[in-house]
């Protein structure tokens, strides 16, 4: 439908469904996902679209299979890479932003045209069921389509502003430089996507930084653009670890701003780097982990309250930064609803993520699930266990972890984000609601929060009191949809704007005012 940037509306619409239980719809999707067994991916860097020696080894978190190889990028070689776009990037932004969102939409085609493949990737390589695969590349297209429309409306022509007579005004919007995009591995192509398209959109060149565990599908995700027009000194590929080419890359005098997405640790290890640099002060973008509270009144329906909670802590095994991580339910109902939470746990499946009954697929690799199994046994010890997974049924190759809820006394005893299916839950009486919101806000994150709630006016009243980005009220607290939800949390959990909402593109810009005495 219409969707709104700014104060005025562009038309557009976000990308196709998939009918999973059609036969001849999904046909392709199945073969697609068949054929890339045994396949192996090529993800070292790219620089000026050359493909750099990929040695370092790939794994399939689901089997422990080599699904390709990557590389650290050397020193030199992300030098190169710099000074290339650099050079080019005021031919990028000179272009504008309607020639730019041309080429953007071609990469949503592209990837449209792909969705098969690109969904065995992530299959592949990161563990993600079909059903997350799917809604990856389809908030990839929609991040593409979005920021397009960003920079056709924001980026093509001055926007004219008022002035005393013989005066005119007239404020720009043009690329910063050379961006530096450092993605997680959890969404693989769709915050890859997302950072990299916005950062091109705003006239911006680029060097994309994937995670470790996740460069093949960067690397497919590249190459695509490099096909729909991004200009192959514009957009570069920078593979490696963290720990092995962060310095080179974060101290280069040529990085004009940075958008990264990952934990808040990372993100403050990044912000004291830049910091501590010579020359011009550098902007991070930051979008960072959550301590995600759902609160459950007596007047909730619980049905729909186990629902939203499975959707919301276990799907994609937890492992979105927006998964539910403590559910505060009022004591009069807790008991009932509880039972009601342990009878769906059971039904969950396990297993192979590329089969459609999967609900919860791998971790993405054996330090997750050493992190996960350590918070078990503090869990045992601290909390009490109200379900955790029938460990015969855990597969026998690859990181999986069984879901897992268990009851604590307080909030304040999560420290930090636990990233995996592991809920805890909080009981609460009905005169201690102020002191739970006030607990939640004293975790200093802020990225989502849920409530299930009948009663009229409470909604409104936790809204304004609640510091966090994405409020969902009497549904599920995951899937945000660009332009629809625009995602981002505020604290701990990031610097904002939000990313598939009306002012993410700004924060990618420099502007320009010119003023002509007439
Ligand atoms: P992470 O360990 O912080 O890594 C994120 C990215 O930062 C990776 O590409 C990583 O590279 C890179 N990195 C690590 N150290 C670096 C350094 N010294 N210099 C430069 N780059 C460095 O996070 P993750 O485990 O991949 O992702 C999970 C986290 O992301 C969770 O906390 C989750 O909540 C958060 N997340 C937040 C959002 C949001 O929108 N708010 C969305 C998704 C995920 P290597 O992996 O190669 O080391």
């Amino acid at each position: 439908g219409d969707i709104y940037i700014g104060h005025e509306v562009l038309p557009r619409k976000n990308s196709h469904g998939f009918e999973l239980t059609d036969p001849i719809a999904f046909a392709p999707l199945k073969q697609a996902v068949e054929a890339s067994a045994g396949k192996t991916w090529t993800g070292g860097p790219i620089v000026d679209g050359i493909a750099g020696k990929a040695d370092l080894a790939v794994v399939n978190p689901a089997t422990g299979e080599v699904v390709g190889h990557t590389a650290n990028t050397d020193a030199a070689l992300i030098d190169q890479a710099f000074t290339s776009a650099a050079e080019h990037q005021r031919a990028w932004n000179r272009i504008g932003g309607e020639a730019r969102a041309n080429i953007l939409d071609k990469v949503a085609d592209l990837y449209e045209q792909h969705i098969d493949e690109l969904v065995a990737m992530i299959c592949r390589e990161a563990g993600r069921t079909l059903n997350d695969g799917i809604s990856e590349v389809r908030e990839a297209v929609d991040f593409c389509r979005y920021y397009a429309n960003g920079a056709r409306q924001h980026f093509s022509k001055p926007t004219v502003l008022p002035g005393p007579t013989g005066e005119s005004n007239e404020l720009s919007l043009c690329g910063r430089g050379v961006f530096v995009c450092i993605s997680p591995w959890n969404f693989p192509l769709a915050i890859f996507t997302g950072q990299v398209v916005a950062a091109l959109a705003a006239g911006n060149a680029v060097m994309a930084k994937p995670a470790e565990q996740t460069p093949l599908i960067a690397a497919r995700a590249v190459q695509l653009m490099h096909e729909a027009g991004i200009p192959k000194k514009i957009l570069h590929l920078i593979t490696g670890t963290g720990a092995a080419i962060g310095k080179p890359l974060l101290d280069h005098p040529r990085v004009a701003g940075v958008a990264f997405t990952g934990s808040t640790e990372t993100a403050k290890h990044i912000n004291m780097q830049l910091a501590a640099k010579d020359g011009p002060i550098v902007p991070l973008i930051a979008e960072t982990g959550g301590q995600n509270v759902m609160i459950v009144d007596s007047t909730a329906l619980p049905e729909q309250v186990v629902d939203d909670v499975i959707n919301s802590a276990f799907l994609s095994a937890g492992q979105r930064c927006s998964a539910l991580r403590i559910l505060c339910v009022q004591d009069v109902i807790a008991d009932n609803l509880l039972n009601m939470l342990k009878g769906a746990c059971e039904e969950l499946v396990l297993g192979d993520p590329s089969k459609l009954e999967t609900d919860i697929g791998p971790v993405i690799d054996e330090k997750a699930l050493g992190m996960l199994e350590r918070h078990r046994e503090l869990m045992n010890v601290e909390g009490k266990t109200l379900f955790a997974f029938d460990e015969s049924k855990r597969p026998q190759s690859g990181t999986f972890f069984g879901p897992q809820v268990v009851e604590i006394k307080d909030i304040n005893l999560l420290k930090r984000e636990v990233f995996g299916p592991f809920l805890h839950v909080v009981r609460f009486k009905a005169e201690e609601l102020e002191e739970v919101i006030r607990r939640i806000n004293a975790t200093g994150y802020g990225l989502t929060f849920g409530l299930h709630s009948r009663i009229e006016g409470r909604a409104g009243a936790i809204f304004k009191r609640i510091d966090a980005g994405n409020c969902y009220i009497n549904r599920d607290m995951v899937g945000a949809v660009v332009g629809v939800n625009p995602f981002g949390g505020m604290g701990l959990s990031g610097t904002g704007p939000k990313a598939g909402g009306p002012h993410y593109l700004f924060r990618f810009a420099n502007e320009k005012t010119k003023t002509v005495n007439t």
